[in-house]
């Protein structure tokens, strides 16, 4: 299939085209899923040397990567059970290991944009809002974090009034601003670095589904017109693959989330609304998240569907949101609303391990995948090459599967995520 029309493929700058496989090829790496996790785990293994293919079954940047809300924050899902099960496990630097886990992927992301001269409409500025008031002790308690961590430049609390000052909206109790966290293009970022993988010996298959991993010491993906030989294989098809259910299934579970973007602003309003063109999401479970793009336009996500089913009508359901928050923008125009799917987890910890010797796997970065899918990509360059501190973190993380999720589909998944949005409505009266 090719990408969906959105605002991302009506202003992506790249239109290469890579060709379906139709040979039998012997590689090094081997990589399901041409997203975030796939084309950034390909230019880190063919930096350091590694004969890679990488077979997506669409388009390069199809799936989340090509739809998501452009927003690169430290926001490592699953943090606090990461945390919980660490320090359990009697892990002496727990709290430290994570904190900087969860910058590392602005650091790999503003290298390789430098390096690979990747123009993806890269900004800063974020601001995490807080919803309820009584959100503002845990946010305060995060500023202090940050600040005990050295991000006095960087971190700062901001009262009502303050957060009033930068967003013309009547919503938020307050908000952390943080300078670090960035913004930017999303499947413009990840077109660049597929040409940086090319440019770097590594293939790229497009339209090739992958439609079974055989044996596990000597992996082969089978694909429609070709076979790949491996010495390792990665699978990063996030929510979109139906690989390898016996092990995997029950542990990821699709969420549809919504996106959009209005007409371009004029200067004026585009600064009324948003002075310092910060991303912005808000602090609920099922949450607002927005920002201007290059070209002025409001981009506004939000409403998630867990059942997995496709929202029906994406601009009519995210409108009210938009002009609740932004009572200026009424009569604006809706140019463009389409959905994508993330991969959730339930304690919200990517899914990160090996099946067998050769078979290594990334996925599930509930919704906060920009920076954690170059993390993990990172992760496994360094496992394949033989440093497995922080892939052995993440592999030996306990999750819970879901007994029958495959004969239920994500009913469970959908009645648990209901529960959660009617207690945030008690909680909000
Ligand atoms: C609407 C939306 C908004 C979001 N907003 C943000 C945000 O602002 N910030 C943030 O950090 N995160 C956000 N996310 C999450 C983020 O987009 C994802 O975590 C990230 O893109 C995941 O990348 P991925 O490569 O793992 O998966 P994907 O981008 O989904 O890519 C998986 C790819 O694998 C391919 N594939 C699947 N099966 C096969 C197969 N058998 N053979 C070959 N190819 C296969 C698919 O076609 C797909 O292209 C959002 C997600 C959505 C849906």
């Amino acid at each position: 299939m090719d990408r969906i029309d959105n605002y991302y493929t009506a202003t992506q700058n790249d239109t290469t085209t890579y060709p379906p496989l139709e040979s039998d090829i012997s590689v090094d790496i081997a990589i399901v899923g041409g997203g975030f996790t796939g084309v950034a785990t390909a230019v880190e293994m063919a930096e350091r040397g590694f004969s890679v293919a990488l077979c997506e079954a669409n388009r390069i940047g199809w799936g989340a990567t090509g739809r998501n809300g452009g927003q690169v924050t430290g926001s490592l899902s699953g943090d606090q059970a990461m945390l919980a099960q660490l320090r359990k496990r009697g892990h002496k630097d727990a709290e430290d290991f994570i904190w900087h886990l969860r910058w590392e992927g602005h650091d790999i992301i503003r290298e390789r944009i430098a390096r690979y001269g990747i123009e993806c409409d890269l900004k800063t500025g974020h601001l995490h809002t807080a919803w309820h008031e009584n959100d503002i002790p845990e946010f305060l308690n995060t500023v202090e974090t940050a600040h005990r961590y050295g991000m006095e430049d960087d971190v700062a609390w901001l009262s009502q009034d303050e957060v009033h000052q930068m967003l013309d909206t009547p919503l938020y109790h307050g908000g952390i601003y943080n300078k670090r966290n960035l913004h930017l293009h999303s499947l413009n970022l990840c077109l660049g670095e597929a040409r940086a993988a090319s440019s770097l010996g590594a293939q790229l298959f497009e339209q090739t589904p992958v439609l079974d991993i055989v044996g596990r010491r000597q992996p082969h993906l089978k694909t429609a017109k070709g076979i790949i030989k491996a010495k390792k294989v990665v699978l990063a098809g996030n929510a979109y693959h139906k690989l390898v259910r016996k092990q995997l299934g029950g542990l990821l579970f699709p969420a549809v989330l919504g996106n959009m973007t209005t007409e371009p602003l004029s200067d004026e309003l585009a600064t009324k609304i948003n002075s310092h063109d910060v991303a912005v999401y808000d602090s609920r479970m099922v949450l607002d998240y927005y920002r201007l793009t290059a070209d002025n336009r409001l981009m506004f996500g939000g409403g998630t569907n867990y059942s997995g089913r496709e929202l029906a009508n994406v601009a009519a359901s995210l409108t009210p949101s938009m002009l609740e928050t932004f009572p200026a923008l009424k009569g604006t125009r809706i140019d463009y609303a389409w959905t994508g799917t993330a991969g959730i987890v339930m304690n919200r910890i990517p899914l990160v391990g090996k099946l067998g010797s050769n078979v290594y796997y990334a996925q599930g970065y509930s919704g906060h995948g920009i920076a954690t899918s170059h993390i993990m990509a990172e992760v496994l360059a360094e496992a394949v090459t033989g440093t497995l501190e922080k892939f052995d973190v993440f592999a030996d993380f306990d999750h819970r599967r879901v007994p029958g999720a495959q004969l239920f589909g994500n009913g469970f998944l959908a009645m648990g995520m209901w529960y959660y949005q009617f207690r945030e409505k008690l909680r909000n009266r």
